[in-house]
């Protein structure tokens, strides 16, 4: 064939080692092994009954034709909504522009604000799609990792110390895949300060927001900063929708607009049907609650269930749908640590560095189990720390 363009060649899916004990441990469950997987960042459980009746009598209806470029007006009105919630700032449908799931919220975000050879700073531990989201829109980025020690929270001065010339825009992510960190008000503060003083926008993934434990704080709501914050929102994770794909940007109106454009040559519009179920979804909050609640009763049976583990430290793991375990006290190559527990224990976890150095030494344990699943697995865990070396 003839050659591709450097643009589609340059995005490498995730490479990481780390998915390898995530591959592992999926063959060897294909192959009818009795392996639990705490690997995978997909629910256990079906889209909630309501949606999928919405979806069937929109299918059945005449909601067959092409959707307006920015989502449908009933479809953006709930979506403004949710993002009055989210954000805490009241938001117009005119805010806010529906798009095929979180990650291409997050594609055309980084589309949206930068240029081929512009510079954009990615707080780490995250998401494995992010260097590649940025590879695609021809921009450099500098990974600022956030300590451990410090319980995966974002830091100024190691942000600014990254700081560059050309530098548009700071990508973060809370509740955040894969630490479970929930940054707290005064370091998205000290991030919008930065954002602000350097005239930068603020990308924010919120897409785990419902699943924070606590109130959600966006940085959006914070001085100055709606005018520079683009927030990525998706029903995937707080509506049981992963398969679906339905997400939304939210940001200034004539920011939007232009977003609109973005989507007249990528989307044209989205699945009409989809989008009436998904605003039926979102105007009465079907499963949000429910899943909220299946989450921190899961992350607390885990917790408790590891609590006082030798050489094992909980870190982060405040929200969202993961927990991270420090084990670098007993193995510091996490990856090793991983591959033995698939062998020894019949459990797939991630190892930390895939998500970035930060995360190194650590294991991500998925919450998509139900919770004696959960206790088993940790169980198993106190019996191979307890015999490991
Ligand atoms: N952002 C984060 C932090 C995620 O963890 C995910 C999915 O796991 C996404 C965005 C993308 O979500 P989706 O495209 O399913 O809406």
């Amino acid at each position: 064939m003839p050659r591709p363009s450097s643009r589609i060649s340059g995005i490498v899916p995730s490479g990481k080692d780390g998915w390898e004990v995530h591959s592992a441990a999926w063959a060897r469950k294909e192959a009818g092994e009795d392996i639990i997987m705490l690997s995978v960042g997909d629910h256990d459980f079906d889209t909630p009954s309501e949606t999928i009746e919405a979806c069937v009598t929109a299918v059945r209806g005449s909601h067959h034709h092409y959707t307006p470029l920015p989502g449908l007006p009933r479809l953006r009105k709930a979506m403004a909504a949710a993002s009055s919630a989210c954000t805490g700032v009241e938001t117009t449908p005119n805010q806010v522009i529906a798009t095929p799931g979180g990650q291409a919220a997050l594609y055309a975000s980084v589309q949206a604000v930068l240029d081929q050879g512009d510079h954009a700073i990615v707080v780490a531990p995250y998401y494995a799609t992010y260097p590649n989201t940025f590879s695609a829109a021809g921009a450099s980025f500098t990974v600022v990792e956030t300590p451990a020690e410090d319980g995966f929270q974002p830091r100024a001065d190691m942000i600014r110390a990254a700081l560059r010339p050309n530098t548009r825009a700071i990508l973060i992510n809370t509740p955040n895949n894969p630490t479970g960190a929930v940054y707290s008000p005064e370091r998205l503060e000290q991030l919008a300060e930065i954002c602000r003083e350097h005239d930068l926008w603020l990308l924010s993934d919120e897409v785990y927001w419902t699943l924070g434990g606590g109130e959600h704080v966006s940085p959006r709501s914070l001085p100055g900063m709606a005018e520079r914050t683009l927030v990525i929102n998706s029903m995937s994770k707080s509506h049981g929708m992963t398969g679906w794909r339905m997400g939304w940007l939210t940001g200034p109106e004539e920011m939007i607009t232009l977003l609109t454009n973005l989507n007249l040559v990528t989307t044209y519009g989205l699945p009409a049907f989809i989008s009436i179920a998904c605003a039926e979804a979102l105007e009465n909050r079907y499963g949000v609650k429910e899943i909220a609640e299946r989450y921190a009763a899961r992350r607390t049976v885990f917790l408790d269930a590891v609590s006082g583990m030798n050489d094992v430290t909980v870190r982060g793991s405040e929200g969202g749908m993961y927990v991270m375990l420090d084990i670098s006290d007993i193995e510091p190559d996490d990856e090793k640590f991983a591959f033995a527990f698939l062998d020894r224990e019949n459990v797939g976890v991630m190892p930390g560095s895939s998500f970035g150095e930060a995360a190194a030494g650590h294991i991500r344990i998925s919450l998509c189990q139900p919770e004696p699943v959960l206790q088993e697995a940790a169980l198993r865990l106190r019996r191979f720390v307890s015999s490991y070396r």
